[in-house]
């Protein structure tokens, strides 16, 4: 076997295609991070501090010792988190059910064979006479 040089596999790796999906959704998603960050940070933020009672969520934090344990921060990056896994799964779900409408739904097979009525057999569906017990069909 060939021994490929590395810019070859590079390259090759580079042509996939789903390096360069993968690099949008990484864009996109950093994007999209910051929106949802100024979402908590600049309009949810005030609002939960509104209902806590002007409780500035970012500055919350405490000390242990010398340490300044900046909790707010904390839970707004979980707040951030459950956000955008909200969105993500709000846009998952319409995808889903965007790209189930759009396929069609498959008909079921009609069903090759009938029952005899008189002796329970299966036969052809358009048969006109039985295979089995010879009775006349309609
Ligand atoms: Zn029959």
């Amino acid at each position: 076997m060939e021994k490929k040089s590395l810019i070859q596999e590079f390259k090759e790796f580079i042509m996939k295609g789903n390096v360069l999906d993968m690099a949008v959704g990484v864009i996109v998603g950093g994007a999209f991070g910051s929106i949802v960050g100024s979402l908590v940070n600049d309009v949810l933020g005030p609002i939960i501090g509104l209902i806590v009672g002007g409780l500035d969520f970012s500055k919350l934090s405490f000390g242990i010792g010398d340490a300044q344990i900046m909790i707010g921060n904390f839970i707004q990056a979980i707040i951030n988190f459950l956000i955008v896994a909200l969105c993500l799964f709000a846009i998952l779900k319409a995808f889903n059910t965007a790209t189930a409408k759009l396929k069609k739904p498959e008909e079921p097979a009609a069903p090759a064979t009938k029952i005899c009525p008189f002796c329970m057999s299966e036969i052809n569906k358009d048969a006109k006479k039985c295979a089995f017990c010879a009775s006349e069909l309609k």
